[in-house]
């Protein structure tokens, strides 16, 4: 009896786990304009404000590319122009140098090193995992996206950091 109650505590105990650990996080696969997956990049909220990246791509040009969140959670290739501009709701101008920036999508720059491949954690302080109703929250509107651009963000250039083209792209819904 005491077992059969100890087993069943245990039980509840991981479902309960693993739905806290499961409503925390959110998975983003990324694909490139052939539709190919290059990788995931999760989602998790840090401490009380913003959003850590947890970054593992493959098959990217080596280098430092721009990486944002845009505006729709739309993907369609080969372009990617249906994810629309950056993230923006406090109406402000691209670049986290900019005076009159950041757009909340703006973060530092990705860095694929020369086998195509990037692990990395990056930061955004300006948005959240919240319900859609906060402005801030990357489930606002039906969600947001996350793309890799082609080039570097010089951080200050309205509006995307002359990051040039977008060369992967992933949908961040709940
Ligand atoms: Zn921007």
């Amino acid at each position: 009896m005491k077992h059969t109650r100890l087993f069943v505590a245990a039980v509840l105990f991981t479902i309960a786990f693993c739905s806290l650990t499961s409503a925390a996080k959110t998975v983003v696969e990324m694909k490139d304009a052939q539709g190919k997956s290059v990788g995931t990049i999760i989602l998790s909220e840090s401490g009380t404000k913003g959003v850590v990246l947890d970054i593992k791509l493959h098959d990217l040009p080596p280098g430092k590319h721009g990486i944002h969140f845009h505006q729709n959670a739309k993907c369609d290739g080969p372009d990617f122009k249906s994810a629309g501009p950056h993230f923006n709701p406090d109406g402000k101008k691209h670049g986290l140098e900019n005076p009159e920036g950041h757009h909340a999508g703006d973060m530092m720059n990705l860095s694929v090193s020369g086998d195509g491949k990037a692990t990395m954690k990056l930061t955004d302080n300006d948005v959240n995992l919240g319900d859609g109703s906060d402005s801030h929250s990357l489930f606002s509107n039906g969600g947001t996206a996350l793309i890799v651009h082609a080039k570097e963000d010089d951080m200050k250039t309205d509006p995307s950091g002359n990051s040039g083209d977008r060369i992967a792209c992933g949908v961040v819904t709940k």
